[in-house]
């Protein structure tokens, strides 16, 4: 599991893979023969762990996977899959998460106190230590260590409160969180997810699948079956038509799913669906719930060692 390829010095969840990085990672694949395309997961010889069953995929459509990762894809003929949040193709401003990212972590400096509305309720914010005026010194990494200072913990907190807002509705918070921090509301164009042509353009592309993640990548568990059917769905619709032929894939925003998630994909048709659970697939494994692992920064020797001597994914040597 891919999200970004790119380089950010604030990178709370390890989205990015430096273009050099995934250049080895990709050709190591290549030269191992180790990549298959993620619909052979549908099928059953997928768990025999020969060494020769990784799919790549990239989730949200950021804009550089395909003007940076496709041309490294191609010249190694490595096929992936990316999935696209229907509802962000053409969005001109970053995704939420990395405009908070911005907005906390990244700023200078930031007031000690936040006042903000969020779902129709008055939060109010403080932070207790010096990490308002002064940024942490290392790297903090949000889903595996507890926020160290006051500033992550404010943005965790405004984390889990925004993921459950509406769309419209996290815009209008992070805007607000932007301005409190004083930094800009417009982010990097490099952070933007693709266009609408830029999708509609992989059609029929020998390597590229095209996969649901939802119109606008929603906690689906904390939604009911009736606004579910309408993300899942609707993106699927939406795709179909861009890409002129049949989705058969998906992975659910922040890969968390419940039952619901599940009849509304087997409703669909949809044979695979993935998770963001770190493991291997195996025969027992339910292809509504495939787990995937997350890639991190890491050179070719390295990610070729994490393969092989933490989980058996790629035989003899590197
Ligand atoms: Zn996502």
């Amino acid at each position: 599991m891919y999200h970004r390829v790119g380089a950010e010095a604030v990178d709370p969840w390890n989205l990015c893979v430096s273009p050099e990085r995934f250049e080895q990672q990709i050709e190591l694949l290549a030269r191992r023969r180790a990549a298959v395309d993620l619909g052979a997961f549908a099928g059953e010889g997928v768990a025999d762990r020969t060494g020769s069953k990784l799919a790549v995929t990239f989730d949200d459509a950021y804009r550089d996977n395909l003007e940076v990762a496709l041309p490294i894809l191609e010249r190694h003929g490595v096929p992936a899959t990316f999935f696209v949040i229907s509802d962000a193709l053409g969005r001109t401003r970053e995704f939420w998460w990395d405009a908070l990212c911005r907005a906390v972590l990244e700023s200078d400096a930031v007031p000690t106190a936040l006042e903000i509305t969020l779902g129709g309720r008055n939060h109010w914010f403080t932070i207790n230590d010096d990490s308002a005026t002064t940024r942490a010194a290392t790297r903090w990494i949000a889903d595996r260590e507890d926020p160290r200072t006051g500033r992550e913990r404010l943005y965790m907190d405004l984390w889990n409160a925004i993921v459950l807002l509406p769309p419209a509705e996290q815009d209008v918070a992070v805007d607000a969180i932007l301005l409190w921090a004083g930094m800009p509301l417009a982010g990097p164009e490099s952070r933007r997810p693709a266009t609408r042509e830029q999708i509609a353009a992989l059609a029929g592309h020998p390597l590229v699948r095209i996969g649901n993640h939802t119109r606008n990548h929603p906690s689906l568990p904390d939604h009911d079956a009736a606004r579910q059917r309408d993300e899942i769905a609707g993106c699927q619709r939406a795709l179909e038509d861009l890409v002129g032929g049949p989705i058969d894939r998906m992975s659910y925003p922040f890969g968390r799913n419940n039952a619901a998630s599940g009849h509304i994909i087997a409703e669909l048709g949809i044979p695979v669906a993935c998770t963001s659970y770190p493991a291997a697939v195996t025969r027992a494994t339910p292809r509504h719930q495939l787990p995937r692992m997350q890639v991190l920064d890491q050179d070719g020797d390295r990610f070729a060692r994490w393969l092989r001597d933490d989980h058996a994914l790629l035989e003899g040597k590197a």
